[in-house]
């Protein structure tokens, strides 16, 4: 087994996972804590990861321009990406229908049995959080606290106020903390190497006990839809990731892929755009995209930039509309792009997040939240898919503002 790359190990244990759950059934729930263990040993080296990589990364800049620079770069290209995410969203629901043919009494058993369920999220849903209220919360009070509680938006505020001010002091200070950190940086990547080497039956275990509990009828109910979600996550990944990695990033689209297949599957197999930060980080610097790029814009993404996440919210805001027969107008379907792309701002890159936000879309266009009893059924299906798509985009836009601001190109530096 030494010899075999790991991505085909964990796509082996991908593939054992989806027939072990075939074959066990419900009973598949008794593994799954091999799978939580994994994604809690991987979470573990987030917030460190994160922190120490971003700092450094910061410190060697040194440069207050360049950051800024950086940062409204991968703002724009963020905003970009998501908006001609949930455009195809919304072109793909629009054109193909999925609402369409699924009838009244299907409806009302849908809205039944997942009833409860969908409650549970719609509870969730706060009133949208003002622009200023985001901008303030970015801001920690207390960096313990910000690291204690993962708070993502606030460990890269610290990092890069840290490493900006490591870089304004005077060396001799500077010197020993950049070394402490570097090292403690080497050590956190170690971690992660060593978890990984237990990905595979994390990824077996994970997969096993989701396959047990899905009902497969429910996905042929769904069909249409889950179809047309999936066509559209693909569309977006490998056309629009595809091309702009090629032309922007001047990287092939092939060794592109290939390079971050680790991170695919992981962010597949754990819906966790957060567990997949670490993976996706070293499978961009084997890319040889500089850390001090990646370190920034992975992170950042995946707290911010949703591409998939904004792509599903669209589908399943027009498909929830057609069963419920209620005409989108073209600015309610404005208002969703609208929507989108705050609600990829807003979701936290865990499990089941963008159903929240989900709920939060359609109140603002006077769809029924109840709707979303509709797709709960094949949620956790489309969501391992949107978090892949959420992940491709982040990594996309990391070899790409690495082009941008480097005059070669990652992997020929
Ligand atoms: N699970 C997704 C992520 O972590 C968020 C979502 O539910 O759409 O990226």
């Amino acid at each position: 087994m030494k010899k075999v790359p790991l991505h085909t190990r964990i796509f082996i244990g991908l593939f054992l996972g989806v027939v072990a759950g075939l074959i066990l059934g419900p009973k598949a729930r008794n593994i799954e804590f091999v799978g939580t263990i994994f994604i809690r040993l991987i979470t573990m080296v987030v917030v460190p990861l994160v922190f120490f990589s971003l700092a450094l990364g910061t410190a060697s800049l040194g440069d207050i321009k360049k950051l800024g620079r950086v940062g409204l770069k991968t703002f724009l290209y963020f905003t970009l990406t998501t908006a001609i995410a949930i455009t195809i969203g919304l072109s793909a629901a629009n054109l193909l229908k999925p609402g369409t043919g699924l009838n009244e009494q299907v409806k009302q058993e849908l809205l039944k049995n997942y009833q409860q369920a969908a409650q549970s999220k719609i509870s969730l849903v706060q009133e949208k959080p003002s622009l200023i209220s985001v901008l303030v919360n970015i801001v920690p009070a207390n960096p313990v606290k910000a690291m204690a509680e993962g708070e993502m938006l606030q460990v890269i505020f610290l990092a890069l106020i840290f490493g900006l001010c490591l870089s304004l002091i005077r060396p001799e200070k500077s010197k020993p903390i950049l070394q402490l950190f570097e090292g403690i940086n080497e050590t956190v990547l170690q971690v992660v190497n060593l978890v990984m080497k237990f990905a595979p039956y994390g990824v077996l275990a994970l997969l096993a006990s989701i396959i047990g509990q899905f009902g497969l009828s429910i996905l042929v109910t769904l069909l249409k839809y889950a179809l047309v979600t999936i066509l559209g996550l693909a569309f977006q990944a490998l056309v629009i990731d595809g091309l702009l990695v090629r032309f922007l990033g001047r990287m092939k689209p092939g060794r592109f892929f290939k390079g971050i297949s680790d991170a695919m599957l992981i962010a597949f197999s754990t819906s966790s755009s957060n567990a997949t930060i670490p993976v996706a980080l070293e499978c961009l610097d084997e890319l040889k995209v500089k850390k001090e790029y990646s370190s920034f814009v992975v992170p950042l993404g995946a707290t911010i930039n949703m591409d998939g996440t904004a792509l599903y919210q669209g589908v399943a805001a027009v498909f929830i509309a057609q069963i419920y027969g209620i005409p989108l107008s073209l600015a309610a379907q404005a208002t969703i792009v609208l929507m989108a792309i705050l609600a990829s701002v807003g979701t936290a890159g865990v499990p089941g997040a963008g159903m929240i936000m989900l709920a939060m879309v359609l109140k603002q266009i006077g769809v029924p939240l109840e709707g979303v009893a509709l797709i709960l059924g094949v949620d956790r299906l489309l969501d391992m898919c949107r978090t892949t798509v959420n992940m491709i985009g982040n990594m996309a836009a990391s070899v790409i503002i690495h082009r941008s601001e480097e005059k070669s190109t990652a992997g020929q530096v």
